[in-house]
């Protein structure tokens, strides 16, 4: 099977003549501009001074102003052919050694992922680096979240480098620091900060994994807690332990999905606009929650509908649909189950029998997925080609310059936490290894 980018590299070429003459389909992407390097919207973004998300999935996401900005890459990276790469990539990673660990997210590009020692999700990545600490750097091939989070778990010896600094997660930044604040002020005017007679606080913050470095400190601060797709019901449970409701962001999907098959009604799960007085709700119904959304998603996964699914039923009857919780409630229920990245693999590596799986999730995974177990038939329910595009920005070229830098004995491209929002965001990410199981 092809890479994702050799399928979008095809598809935009418009040799769907050539394709149809081989017998086979060219297929669609949802942005023709995924096949340029990565390097021209870095270009723009300096000429025009207005950072953005780049092609695809996220295009019509707005990027903050303060989102990192990628300088340009030198000549000799974005002139180099793959082979070149491929050649640079394996002699700087050969001559680091022990030195270097290179971490690669399961949504990263196969011609990045060819070169990680770790592929995994973004928590159980941060952790892997933990068993490398005579690595003096962490490449992070993911996105600048994940490279935060690295950085907060490691030592303060070892460099966290994101190889595009482009690259980040455009849920992540739908919930920014500021309005975070402004949401909890407005909040503690109306619930007060007391507990209720069962010792329980009016509200416990909750953020996602995919979440800036300053909100996990935020809740850390706030006797809130972190959580990842793994585990957001299990920290929800605990949470109610101690609150009486749960304020949960960035991605009201995630929140919704979980606290629904925890049983609480949809009516007691309002919506928070940061952009509008009390989020756009009235008093009495944020006193009436149970679970406050904050208005965030991703851009990947809210592609994903229930009609997608109803046309894979009818296609191959029998197919066992799984789709990640980050997608709408309706797609979630519709699906035969839901979960995590490490779900889907582990219900598909249980598979005794050929099994026909229709995956709810970014498809570079399920392509990679889908090579893994050619036992089974695996496809995306997504038919168009659509990979996370925040994360497309890193490139091999991006890479193989990093790479360079660190034989060189320069760091570039190094992501630091202020040491005060690591000791809180600790605090909340301890609360949530904490946590267990009801
Ligand atoms: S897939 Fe979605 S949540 Fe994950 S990094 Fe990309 S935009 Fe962010």
């Amino acid at each position: 099977m092809s890479s994702v980018n050799t399928a979008i590299q095809l598809i935009t070429r418009e040799q769907a003549e050539k394709a149809a003459t081989a017998g086979k389909a060219a297929g669609s992407t949802c942005s023709p501009d995924l096949a340029r390097g990565p390097w021209d919207y870095d270009l723009a973004e300096a000429l025009a001074g207005t950072p953005a998300y780049g092609p695809g999935a996220s295009i019509a996401d707005v990027a903050p102003a303060a989102t990192p900005r990628q300088g340009q890459l030198p000549d000799k990276y974005k002139n180099a052919g793959d082979a070149e790469l491929d050649t640079w990539i394996r002699a700087a990673k050969a001559e680091l050694g022990e030195r270097a660990v290179i971490l690669g997210h399961f949504y990263q590009r196969d011609e990045v992922i060819q070169y990680a020692d770790f592929v995994g999700d973004s928590f159980q990545l941060a952790n892997a680096a933990l068993t490398k600490p005579d690595a003096e750097a962490i490449i992070f091939c993911g996105v600048h979240f994940m490279a935060e989070t690295a950085d907060i778990l490691s030592t303060p010896e070892q460099a966290v480098i994101l190889p595009n600094l482009a690259a980040g997660c455009s849920m992540a930044d739908m919930a920014d620091a500021d309005s975070v604040e402004d949401c909890w002020e407005q909040l503690t005017e109306i619930f007060g900060t007391g507990p209720d007679a069962d010792g329980r606080v009016p509200v416990i913050p909750v953020t996602y994994m995919n979440s800036s470095a300053a909100l996990k400190a935020f809740c850390g601060r706030n006797g809130g807690v972190v959580c990842t797709s793994s585990n957001a019901r299990t920290v929800l449970e605990e949470a109610f332990e101690r609150g009486q409701r749960v304020l949960f962001f960035p991605d009201q999907h995630l929140g919704r999905n979980t606290a629904k098959a925890l049983g609480i009604p949809l009516e007691q799960m309002p919506m928070w606009n940061p952009r509008k007085d009390l989020g756009g709700n009235d008093e009495q119904a944020l006193l009436d929650s149970r679970v406050i959304l904050w208005h965030g998603f991703c851009s990947v996964h809210k592609r994903f509908n229930v009609a997608q699914i109803d046309k894979a039923r009818a296609d191959f009857p029998g197919v066992n649909v799984i789709v990640h919780p980050e997608c709408p409630m309706e797609v979630v229920d519709a699906a035969d189950s839901a979960g995590s990245t490490d779900f889907i693999k582990k219900a598909i590596a249980a598979a005794t029998e050929p099994t026909t799986f229709a995956i709810g999730t970014e498809i570079n995974m399920v392509n990679r997925l889908a090579a893994e177990y050619p036992q089974h038939t695996i496809f995306c329910l997504d038919p168009v080609i659509c990979p996370c595009s925040t994360m497309y920005r890193i490139h091999p070229g991006y890479l193989a310059w990093v790479l360079e830098e660190l034989v060189a004995g320069r760091i570039v491209n190094r992501i630091t936490v202020d040491s005060g929002v690591q000791a809180d965001a600790k605090v909340a990410l301890e609360r949530m290894l904490a946590a267990k199981p009801k």
